[in-house]
């Protein structure tokens, strides 16, 4: 192409006539609301279980047909629908559960914005079915359809009394969606395949499932049972799906931050997964699938778990509405805080002490393959422990069909020193385990340990050093008091700074641990730290404030620089001194990155290998 028609060619729009302005036909301005709210045959078995939640239902059965594309039926046995009110249901913001927008501040229920019905009517032909049963009389089960093409709605029309009854309840609702996106072409090819649409249903009914462990749930797909739970307890119904019915430990643990938030949070301990699917946040019995609630969750387990590995966790979350606004999404999958900082400061301590206290390392389970598991930092320890102040769950499940479950906690007093494997792993024998430590990794944990340590009393004690350019840090203006009061802090750490102008902070020296590479950047971090401290932490550590990305990775690559290494050769009595050296660390349980340093074989396993069990 040459350069006069390149420019042509870019020049092209500008001379296009002025577009004019038409208003969309109701068809098509529904439709293009329904795309907010429906995307795929999850959205729609999600909107309709919390419709079937909101009325108070117990039982709620979804039956799918080529993964929800070509049938959606969902049958519960809630309060039903009056047939009255059976066309108003189906019109867009039209709602029975708020009547003005300050009722947001006092929701109790999962829907408030009236328009899945409306949508999921705009994209596939809609039909439901609900009867009422007051004490009074009954009108008997009422039945609607939505014309596909033309958006009509039919009357409610009386079903002939062979309707059975709703999951055991004379009252109920049954809601059909046929041919979901089967008019709009350019919707149908993004969904997937069968199976990966049955696999999305499921992933949001096993979320909300959680979030009402009382209710029962059953989901067939082209009639065969996928999904069938029971009534049961909180603790059995994440044992079943946040464990996947693998008999790992499960840890709990609860915390709140401050007033208007209470986290109850279920650790599967070892679960170590390349995927997020088993990290469930629920809020006020509502499942999300929010940015900032997954980042408070990952970050206590930052140096316990590899990069690009996540855990199985549950975090039931308890909210006062008026603190979060629930209505940013349409599909109602995010959420936002007023004050973030509480869901930070409650993850911190309630998975925070568990982890610390239990720690995630490497065990051998039933099916054989290796998980990461744990055991109480206080068995690990030679000496007396804290007690931590999170509780863990012990005792056999109730439910039948679970497998019976390792023992949490067994003792890891040192037992015999048997020698190394491999020139790696120091082996002991624990009487009913073989207990293993990966040489490198423990020395890595305990030099690391050692200089973070030597960093933190250095920066304190050592004179700072003069920056060549005195650096200048902004923030928030009006802010200046409130930093004012927190400089001595930062003095403790062997910086210099003293507040320059209004919203400004100059820095004149640093401390020489810290160095001066991309000293900028790292300063103004230390500033929003400085900022979250308080709030953050009652006992505002020098660790959190001092310890950047940037000091951590150099800490951490000279603890692997100076380690001994997989193949040195280690001595029993260095091999001893390495244990007890480890069982002083804050964290013993994983190398500064995340990999494990104990492992342990239970002794059952070996009676596997040898055929001693039948
Ligand atoms: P929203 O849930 O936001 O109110 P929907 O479009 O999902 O909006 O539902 C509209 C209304 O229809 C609800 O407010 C409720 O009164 C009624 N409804 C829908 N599904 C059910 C159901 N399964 N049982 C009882 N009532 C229902
Ligand atoms: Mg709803």
């Amino acid at each position: 192409m040459s350069l006069a028609s390149e420019v042509a060619v870019l020049k092209a729009p500008c001379s296009n006539p002025v577009m004019r302005i038409v208003r969309l036909s109701p068809r098509v301005a529904e439709q293009i609301a329904a795309g907010e709210v429906i995307e795929r045959p999850a959205a729609v078995v999600k909107e309709l279980i919390e419709n079937s939640l909101d009325a108070g239902a117990t039982e709620i059965s979804v039956v799918l047909e080529e993964g929800g594309k070509a049938l959606i039926e969902v049958l519960d046995n809630g309060h039903g629908i009056a047939p009255e009110d059976l066309p108003l249901a189906l019109a867009r913001h039209a709602t029975s559960k708020i009547k003005a927008l300050e009722d947001l501040e006092s929701l109790h229920t999962l829907g408030f914005r009236g328009e899945a019905l409306a949508s999921i009517g705009a994209v596939s032909r809609l039909e439901v079915l609900s009867h009422v049963q007051t004490s009074a009389q009954s009108l008997g089960p009422h039945r609607v359809r939505l014309d596909h093409s033309t958006q009509e709605l039919s009357s409610p029309r009386p079903e002939p009394a062979t309707f059975g009854h709703f999951l055991g309840k004379p009252h109920g609702t049954r809601i059909r969606v046929e041919g979901l996106f089967s008019q709009i072409p350019a919707r149908l090819k993004f969904l997937k395949s069968a199976g990966s649409e049955l696999s999305a249903v499921r992933e949001w009914m096993e979320r909300l499932a959680l979030a009402h462990p009382q209710v029962g749930f059953q989901l067939r797909s082209d009639s065969k049972e996928v999904l069938n739970l029971r009534p049961q307890s909180e603790e059995d119904r994440v044992r079943m799906i946040v464990a996947e019915g693998e008999d790992f430990p499960l840890l709990s643990a609860e915390s709140s931050a401050g007033q208007g938030l209470q986290l109850k949070v279920y650790w599967v301990q070892g679960m170590s997964l390349s995927h997020t699917r088993n990290l469930i946040q629920l809020v006020n019995g509502r499942a999300l699938r929010d940015r900032l609630i997954q980042q408070a969750m990952l970050g206590p387990f930052r140096q316990a778990l590899l990069p690009g590995k996540f855990p199985a966790a549950c975090a039931f979350l308890t909210v006062d509405p008026r603190e979060i606004d629930v209505n940013v999404h349409p599909t109602k999958t995010e959420i936002r805080f007023l004050e973030p900082r509480k869901l930070f400061i409650a993850f911190d301590e309630a998975l925070g002490s568990l982890i610390h206290a239990h720690g995630s390392i490497s065990y051998v389970g039933s099916s054989g393959h290796t998980q990461s598991s744990g055991f109480s930092q206080s068995d690990l320890m030679l000496g007396a422990a804290e007690k931590p102040h999170a509780s863990h769950t012990t005792g056999a499940p109730a439910h039948g069909s679970l497998p019976v479950r390792h023992p949490a906690l067994a003792p890891f007093t040192p037992g015999q020193f048997l020698g190394v494997l491999f020139r790696t792993y120091l082996a002991y024998d624990l009487g009913e385990e073989l207990g293993l430590i990966d040489q490198h990794a423990a020395h890595e944990r305990i030099r690391y340990e050692g200089l973070k340590k030597r960093a933190l009393s250095r920066a304190a004690s050592q004179d700072s050093q003069a920056l060549l350019i005195p650096e200048v840090v902004r923030f928030e203006g009006g802010k200046e008091s409130e930093l004012e009061t927190k400089l001595p802090l930062l003095r403790q750490l062997g910086f210099e700074a003293e507040i320059f102008g209004p919203g400004q902070l100059l820095f004149r020296a640093s401390p020489p641990e810290w160095g001066t590479q991309d000293l900028r950047v790292r300063l103004s971090g230390l500033v929003d730290r400085l900022f979250s401290l308080e709030r953050a932490t009652k006992n505002p550590s020098n660790e959190s404030l001092f310890l950047d990305e940037k000091l951590f990775e150099k800490l951490a690559s000279e603890a692997c620089r100076s380690s001994i290494r997989a193949g040195d050769r280690v001595e029993a009595w260095g091999a001893n001194a390495l244990i007890e050296q480890l069982s002083q660390c804050e964290h013993p349980w994983n190398c500064p990155h995340g990999r494990p340093t104990v492992a342990r074989v239970p002794k059952a396993r070996f009676e596997e290998w040898f055929q001693r069990t039948v």
